[in-house]
């Protein structure tokens, strides 16, 4: 196992669309998972897309309280209409952390790393997680989606608005 570094914005691999995982029960995609574990587990995160560890990979992993879960070629089947706002930082953002609405529930459906469908659902903090996660498989990141800088300081957020200028939605920044 090894810890692998992180890549971090603005990074051009965290804005790839990665391609699914085909080859399943295999060393590589095993020694994928068992990295990334170990990388999660040092940065103390509550998840880990493999483009952020550079492998363009579908294979995210999220901590829960039962351990390590690691999802291969994980969708969305369902998203309620009821939408949470909550605060989000990634590991490939230092530093930033901001608003975020996303579903309040959620439908998934995924590979284990034995090819085995699985399909469950999450709510709360579990499903927003999965929803960060799987952004990051499609290059999106989290700051495309904040509504609101919450934390940093009024320095970096003036930063985000110049280099930011892609990002989608309307951002309110407040001094204080
Ligand atoms: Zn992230």
């Amino acid at each position: 196992m090894a810890d692998l570094p992180l890549v971090t914005y603005p990074n051009p691999q965290l804005r790839q669309v990665v391609g699914p995982v085909v080859d399943f029960d295999v060393p590589e995609l095993s020694a994928l998972i068992a990295d990334m574990e170990q990388t999660l587990r040092r940065a103390k995160g509550l998840g880990l897309a493999a483009p952020q560890v550079g492998s363009a990979q579908r294979v995210v992993l999220v901590n829960t309280r039962d351990g390590m879960l690691a999802l291969v070629n994980p969708n969305i089947s369902e998203r309620s209409a009821e939408q949470e706002t909550g605060e989000e930082g990634c590991l490939s953002v230092p530093r930033v952390f901001g608003l975020v609405s996303r579903a309040k529930s959620i439908g998934v459906q995924a590979q284990t790393a034995a090819g085995e469908t699985v399909t469950f659902r999450a709510d709360g903090l579990f499903a927003r997680v999965i929803q960060h996660e799987i952004d990051h498989l499609d290059g999106i990141l989290f700051i495309d989606r904040v509504k609101k800088f919450t934390g940093g300081s009024v320095l970096l957020k003036g930063m985000w608005e110049k280099f930011l200028p892609h990002r989608t939605g309307k951002t309110t920044t407040s001094k204080h």
